[in-house]
């Protein structure tokens, strides 16, 4: 029986077992987390690796991996015991779990933090496309996959550059446009001239908040980039180089010279036959207080969570600080009165070495930090997304120095 257990031990787990130590009520041994990677992952650098932010493949590998990756032990207080199995299944009448293996643990409280499935799957030829290591179809959602795409747009001499968003749910959904700009200004520092971008989203609009979307449309409008809307990625023959897209009147074949997919993404496995999801499979939360809905003693954070915002770093860290308060008011029995307002930031690189940075909250709602005018790129977001973000991850969150959006306040309820 533990006290404890934490389902998943990516980045929103690295935050909550930090707070619940650092608040001094939780010994190390009350908190059972269930992680099965040995490596845990900075994921928005994939970006940086991709879009070659960091440089070429060769050296980002020698000089830059420790902004990107670390042992899972290393985020994690020392002491917190780390089982490296899965989840399995889920028992909440029982208040028990089971793990790969058979092995079935009891708890007292729940969190859960088991992330996003990248569905590569479900978009036929694309996984024969990504492993094809000829192949000029790259994907920044996956460590291999982004490194490839670096040589990608390395290589790339010319021709039709697409670059498509899949629909909704997805993390981060400003990174399939990040990729592009990224793209853009490689190509022309090569000295490439004979290029078209295309891109094709899923959605009717290039970002869900409008405040921001019609900046970027501008902005992609300005570099030539022909936009299509309500476009959904079908199929990848990548012998023939051709992708296909669905959309209402049908399907269109698109030749390509390089593409970049990022995968449709649902709920992970484990969690999708329990009864702690809804019918999208993500799990369900009062979505301010992040507590289950049904069983009192489970929660939720980070993408596995169905609150109704773009699923971001960001926002886990924000909700870290809002479940840790309310988990301690429901074992003092008292008021559940911190509430997460939804807020998320999309930090995009727009090209030319700048960065818009979208913060939002429920109701796409702009919320920004730093000025009403964040829809204007500048070069200092670029500085700290390239220099600051990674390392406060890495170097900050584990230290229970960064509290989300009030950065190294911790807020107050
Ligand atoms: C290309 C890319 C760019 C991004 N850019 C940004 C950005 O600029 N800004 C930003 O804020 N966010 C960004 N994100 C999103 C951000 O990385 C995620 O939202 C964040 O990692 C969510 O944390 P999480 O803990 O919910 O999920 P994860 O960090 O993915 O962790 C989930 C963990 O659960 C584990 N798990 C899965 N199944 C099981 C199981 N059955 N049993 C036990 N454990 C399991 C996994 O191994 C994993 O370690 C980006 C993501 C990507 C991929």
């Amino acid at each position: 029986m533990f006290k404890f257990i934490v389902a998943g031990g990516g980045s929103a787990s690295v935050s909550i077992v930090n707070n619940l130590i650092k608040s001094g009520r939780v010994q190390p041994s009350q908190i059972l987390v269930i992680e099965p990677s040995l490596v845990n992952y900075y994921q928005p650098g994939f970006t940086m690796i991709g879009g070659r932010v960091l440089g070429d493949a060769e050296s980002i590998k020698k000089n830059s991996m420790h902004i990107i990756e670390n042992k899972t032990a290393n985020m994690f207080p020392f002491s917190v015991p780390i089982l490296q199995k899965e989840v399995v299944s889920f028992n909440p009448d029982q208040n028990s779990l089971s793990v790969s293996g058979g092995e079935s643990l009891q708890y007292e409280n729940l969190i859960v933090s088991m992330g996003i499935h990248l569905d590569f799957e479900a978009v036929p030829g694309l996984k024969q496309a990504l492993d094809d290591e000829k192949s000029t179809v790259g994907s920044i959602y996956r460590l291999p996959y982004a490194f490839k795409t670096n040589k990608i747009i390395e290589n790339f001499k010319g021709g039709n550059a697409v670059f498509c968003m899949p629909p909704l749910p997805i993390k981060c959904p400003g990174a399939p446009q990040k990729i592009m700009h990224l793209a853009i200004d490689n190509f022309k520092a090569a000295g490439v001239t004979d290029f078209k971008v295309h891109y094709y989203m899923a959605q009717p609009a290039i970002f869900s908040v409008p405040k921001y979307a019609k900046k970027l449309k501008e902005i992609a409008e300005g570099k030539g980039i022909n936009l299509n809307f309500e476009h959904t990625i079908s199929r990848v023959e990548h012998e023939k180089k051709i992708a296909y897209f669905k959309n209402k009147d049908g399907e269109i074949a698109v030749p390509y010279d390089m593409l970049h997919v990022p995968p449709p993404q649902r709920g992970v496995n484990a969690l999708k036959n329990s009864t702690l999801v809804d019918k999208t499979g993500f799990v369900e939360v009062n979505k301010e207080t992040l507590r289950h809905t049904r069983y009192n003693n489970i929660w939720a954070l980070g993408d596995c969570a169905n609150t109704p915002i773009p699923k971001t770093l960001a926002a886990a860290l924000s909700q870290s600080q809002v479940l840790t308060h309310n988990l301690f008011q429901a074992l003092d029995k008292k008021d559940i009165n911190a509430k997460y307002e939804g807020y998320t930031a999309c930090p995009i690189f727009v090209g030319n070495n700048k960065l818009m940075m979208c913060e939002f909250k429920y109701g796409l709602v702009p919320h920004e930090t730093f000025s009403y005018k964040q829809d204007v790129p500048n070069g200092f977001f670029y500085w700290a997304k390239k220099w600051l973000f990674p390392r406060v991850y890495m170097q900050f969150v584990k230290r229970n120095w960064w509290f989300g959006r009030t950065m190294f306040f911790k807020p107050k309820f």
